[in-house]
């Protein structure tokens, strides 16, 4: 078994870019190990592969938005990698429904923030980087369960689908999952200092709790009657809905859940997909009562991205927690790069990119003062 010089943890967004950045500066030696079968992570499509006009038919059922006013590096970053954002449509109204009133309201519409999506979806992202990595470095269907301290390497242990375990070792570790996973899944050995494991484990991974509905049509009809297709509501399941249409694309509309994620646990899917098409079809018309395709994601009940404190407590943009252990045998041989260890951005799209450029800037700039220390 050969060691590698970086093992990256982790196949979404901040693990992909590690493994870019890495390749940029030359370090072409390292692997990324990722649990599920496809990369991604928290960015997960739901395709449909191509809408009658040709463009691409993918939605997202994970993140969709960007905001380049306040995130300048990740807008920027999207224009490197060629891709094409566009302004999240919003003329229309915006329909209010509140607990125990008859008729929706109609105010006038509105999106408060910048938000910019992406053509294709947050998956073109990372179609994007995948084109530009060396793909024999990543090993999908690869959980990591164990990081241990063996001289000066580590030691991973890793186990697929099938129950087969490998190890890998490495020089320095990318944990490019959320901090409260690698702290309440991962076993170290030795213990990570406990101060350091506790902030891991208190730092909430944005959006676990949540949940995503999606329905697809064939056209916006909800625009005839003046509709932007956002809407709010008391009533539910779904609180918060927004227009899912992509330009090239078929229309879609897509709504966070309300209901909490430990109720939605006990509602078989059938059952929450059939209440979000009343609601829709309540609103919107009774075009919305049968979409050409839906998809449902639960955040909360996959393993890969919650834990159960996260559906204990509700989710904050909290602090970003230490990134690496100052002392003991952890001391320089594990990074945090995902994006709840980002100072600038916690739980966004720009924290992961933040996080992953600032986790190998310090790996390379570790690895360049040995080298004088060694020539000197
Ligand atoms: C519903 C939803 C909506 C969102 N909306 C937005 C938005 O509009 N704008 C925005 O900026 N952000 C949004 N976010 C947040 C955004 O998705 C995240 O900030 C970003 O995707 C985090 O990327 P990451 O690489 O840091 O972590 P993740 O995407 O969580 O990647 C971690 C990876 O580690 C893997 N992994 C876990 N355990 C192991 C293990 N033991 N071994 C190997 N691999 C493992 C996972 O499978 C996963 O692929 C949203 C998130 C969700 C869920």
């Amino acid at each position: 078994m050969s060691t590698v010089r970086v093992a990256i943890v982790g196949g979404g967004l901040s693990g992909l870019y590690a493994a870019l950045l890495l390749e940029q500066k030359g370090w072409r030696d390292y692997v990324l190990l990722e649990a599920r079968e496809a990369l991604g992570g928290r960015i997960l499509p739901l395709r449909l592969g191509r809408a009658p006009s040709g463009a691409s038919n993918c939605f997202d059922l994970g993140p969709t938005w960007f905001w380049p006013s306040v995130q300048p590096k990740f807008a920027q970053l999207t224009t490197e990698l060629g891709l094409h954002a566009f302004a999240q449509h919003a003329s229309g109204d915006l329909l209010v429904e509140r607990a125990g009133e008859g008729e929706p309201r109609r105010e006038a519409g509105y999106f408060s923030q910048d938000g910019m999506r992406i053509i294709g979806g947050m998956n073109a992202l990372m179609t994007a980087l995948q084109d530009r990595v060396d793909l024999a470095r990543i090993h999908t269907d690869q959980r990591v369960c164990t990081l241990r301290v063996a001289g000066d390497e580590i030691e991973l242990t890793s186990q697929n689908a099938a129950g087969w375990m490998t190890t890998w070792r490495a020089q320095h570790v990318l944990m490019a999952l959320p901090p409260r996973l690698a702290d309440t899944t991962l076993e170290f050995v030795p213990r990570l200092p406990p101060e350091l494991a506790n902030s891991w484990r208190a730092a909430a991974t944005w959006m676990a709790p949540h949940a995503k509905y999606l329905a697809v049509y064939d056209k916006p009809f909800w625009r005839a009657r003046g509709l932007s297709g956002e809407a709010r509501s008391a009533r539910g399941p779904l609180a918060e809905i927004h227009n899912a249409s992509m330009p090239g694309a078929q229309a879609a509309l897509f709504g966070f859940f309300g209901i909490p994620a430990q109720v939605r646990a006990n509602v078989p899917e059938d059952i929450l997909r059939a209440h979000c098409r009343a609601q829709l079809s309540r609103l919107f018309g009774p075009e919305a009562a049968e979409p050409l395709a839906e998809g449902l994601k639960d955040w909360a009940s996959d393993p890969l991205t919650a834990s159960a404190l996260d559906l204990a407590e509700a989710a904050t943009h909290g602090s970003a927690a230490p990134a690496r252990a100052e002392s003991g045998a952890w001391q320089g041989r594990v990074t945090g790069i995902a994006s709840e260890w980002s100072l600038r951005y916690p739980g966004y799209l720009a924290g992961a990119v933040d996080a992953a450029e600032r986790g190998v800037a310090s790996l390379l700039g570790a690895a360049n003062s040995t080298r004088k220390c060694e020539m000197q």
